[in-house]
């Protein structure tokens, strides 16, 4: 998969906010075959599988997702001739489902008041065990977590030094995974999360439905070591959507919702932690076109005014 999964671009985007001119930095993960961040992460968990010989010619692959790391396996699966079997909260965007089911994929969808998120976990072990499937189990699975060391966070540091990373934490895969290949450089690299202010486990307690898809799924993920998490950010929805489509129309830069929030996370970091702040962009706007990020009056709220961007 080498030229179509990882080594994607490191941007440096130069913005004002308070009156001064400041920049961070953001990993361009659409650039990846399926357009998300979740290639790399699947494609470590199957090649892994595969080694192991878990993963046989008839062996079906089985996953709970919010849409990412499915259309991930989906393409993927493809590739290798398999079976892909995918259970999802039907709250994502349609846009996923319709995907998933282009690259072959068979979709199982979960409503709030069936059971949401966690169902969707059940329903996928159940399915696995009746069916003799492969359980890809992103929430636990440490290929997960050593993708992001050995390749994305790798490829961070080829290009600069960190002084702090910052993201959401869907698996906690990027986090976790970037934070430990950057803190083995850098020991006094931050390492800060960000979580919707409607949906958090970490910070408040709160657990309200949100929009910021991919990130925020109702429980700590097993990947995840809150005490390796200096700091938490909560963001809102609306401050996500307004970011996001801010880097679009004001940058060019045509991203999904949680690299907006991601982006507003590390503009707020960069105020407190010197040095380079670094996040990532998970995907790209094209998933949420009938989402409310498609409809998104821009209100000019955020106080940041983007300049322009370099590419290192
Ligand atoms: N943003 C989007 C759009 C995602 O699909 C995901 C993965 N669920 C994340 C952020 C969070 O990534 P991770 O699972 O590595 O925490």
């Amino acid at each position: 998969m080498k030229g179509l999964i990882g080594d994607t671009p490191l941007i440096k985007i130069n913005y004002k906010y308070k009156e001064k001119r400041r920049s961070v930095y953001a990993k361009i993960e659409y650039y990846n075959l399926t357009g998300s961040i979740k290639d790399r992460v699947a494609y470590y968990m199957l090649r892994s599988a595969m080694e192991k010989g878990i993963l046989k010619e008839d062996t079906p692959i089985v996953e709970a997702t919010s849409g990412n790391t499915g259309i991930s396996l989906a393409a993927i699966g493809a590739s290798l001739k398999k079976k892909v079997v995918i259970f999802m909260p039907d709250w994502v965007s349609k846009e996923r489902e319709k995907i998933l089911k282009m690259y072959g994929a068979e979709v199982h969808l979960y409503s709030k008041e069936e059971g949401g998120f966690k169902r969707c976990i059940l329903e996928a072990k159940k399915y696995a065990e009746e069916h003799q499937g492969f359980l890809t189990n992103q929430f636990s699975n440490l290929d997960n977590i050593r993708a992001h060391k050995e390749t994305t966070g790798k490829e961070i540091l080829e290009k600069i030094t960190v002084d702090g990373f910052i993201s959401g934490i869907g698996t906690g895969g990027t986090l976790m995974g970037i934070g430990e290949a950057l803190c083995a450089k850098n020991p006094s690299c931050h390492l800060w999360a960000l979580e919707p202010k409607n949906m958090s486990i970490l910070k408040t307690g709160v657990t309200l439905s949100h929009k910021i898809d991919g990130i925020g799924d109702e429980f700590i993920p097993d990947l995840v070591s809150p005490n390796k998490i200096e700091n938490i950010l909560l963001i809102t929805d609306e401050e996500a959507l307004e970011m996001a489509s801010m880097l679009a129309s004001d940058l060019g830069l045509g991203v999904g919702i949680s690299s907006g929030a991601n982006f507003l996370a590390a503009v707020k970091m960069e105020e407190e932690v010197k040095g380079n702040i670094v996040t990532v962009f998970p995907d790209d706007l094209k998933k949420y076109i009938s989402s409310d990020l498609g409809a998104w009056q821009k209100c000019g709220k955020l106080g940041i005014e983007l300049l322009d961007y370099e590419i290192l």
